[in-house]
């Protein structure tokens, strides 16, 4: 439920609404924006009385949240959420943010060199997994803590902000400590105790979409994240199940607008895993930005043939530079453009 505010009220007002619903034995949340300050009430048993809201001082209305997910909803917040990180990169804004690197972070050497190269070429953003989450458990399964230190060394180096993934709630802590963006993978999803504990590091999170589930489970666990206090939380596209294996996965294109019109949360996308195949994920990187991403994540490896996993869709360096004119200029034409690019040479 949401209590809307008239333009006049001023914060005696909010405070008394605030206290109103707490004396009511329920949690509120002030939403302020631009068009228009809003109390959501957080917990609604169906047993409130809006009738004592409404009757409160600077008061405009009070509305019920019809959606399963409440305060990930465009209902409980109509603006656009824009998360803003440290070296200046707003996701969710005007700018297409561009997240790059290698699946998994490998050795010193080759996170620093594709972390330049990235950099050099526009990205903002450096991914690469520290933990990584295997289909077999034969397979290289990241470099764990050391994995998190060479990031933040390519951070230092580069001026690139870092994601990577907390596979499990006891990752959190180590991942938060370093990234200045905390991955949830496609398969954890649904892990509500990972979710409930990034949602409460303080750090922005990317909730992949799982990949056999709906839009609506994908907002219900990314309500899990707003519901610890977390508001910075982006959504990432990856890929569906689908019946046919031209493909690894089906990039679900069609959920980037669906997304924006049922959430205010950015939505990012990822050609990479959403294809698994080279030679697909430069077309779809435009069609992901044509059709509103408000981010991509985009592998880059210094020499794919070599790496030790998602080798075969891995963009080559030069790959990502054409990628970058590309998507740019698609950005453009539809009013946009990409994050501003960090100085080179650092
Ligand atoms: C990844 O980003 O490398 C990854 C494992 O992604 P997903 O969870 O989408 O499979
Ligand atoms: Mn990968």
């Amino acid at each position: 439920m949401l209590v809307v505010m008239k333009h006049t009220a001023g914060p005696e007002d909010v405070d008394r609404v605030v206290d109103t619903i707490r004396a009511m034995g329920y949690d509120a949340r002030p939403i302020p924006g631009h068009q228009r300050t809003a109390v959501g009430l957080i917990g609604n048993d169906g047993r409130v009385d809006s009738a004592r809201l409404e009757g409160l001082p600077g008061v405009l209305e009070v509305i019920a949240v019809t959606k399963p997910y409440k305060q990930v909803s465009r209902e409980w917040r109509s603006e656009d959420t824009v998360i803003t990180l440290a070296n200046g990169t707003a996701i969710g804004g005007n700018r297409v943010a561009i997240m790059a690197g290698p699946c998994a972070v490998e050795s010193e050497g080759q996170i620093l060199d594709i972390a330049h190269q990235v950099r050099d070429m526009g990205a903002t953003i450096l991914r690469g997994g520290a933990f990584k989450p295997r289909t077999s458990p034969y397979a290289f399964s990241g470099l764990g803590v050391k994995g998190l230190e060479l990031l933040a060394r390519a951070r230092e180096a580069t001026g690139l902000a870092i994601i990577t993934e907390a596979l499990d709630p006891e990752s959190v802590e180590p991942v938060a400590e370093i990234a200045d963006i905390i991955q949830i993978g496609a398969r954890n999803m649904q892990n509500y105790t990972l979710l409930r504990r990034a949602g409460q590091s303080g750090k922005p999170v990317m909730l992949k979409r799982g990949m056999s589930a709906t839009i609506t489970e994908w907002l219900l666990a990314a309500e899990y994240l707003l519901a610890e206090g977390n508001d910075n939380v982006m959504l990432c596209e990856r890929g569906v199940r689908s019946f046919d294996n031209q493909t690894r996965n089906l990039l679900d294109l069609t959920a980037i607008p669906v997304i924006q019109g049922l959430s205010h949360l950015p939505v990012v996308a990822d050609p990479s895993h959403g294809t698994g195949v080279r030679s697909k994920v430069i077309p779809m990187a435009r069609a992901s930005v044509a059709a509103g991403a408000d981010a991509l994540m985009v592998e880059v490896h210094p020499d794919p043939a070599l790496a030790l996993s998602d080798g075969a869709q891995s963009l080559y360096p030069e790959q990502f530079g054409e990628m970058m004119e590309q998507v740019g200029a698609i950005a453009r034409i539809i009013g946009r453009d990409l994050s501003v690019p960090l100085p080179a040479g650092v």
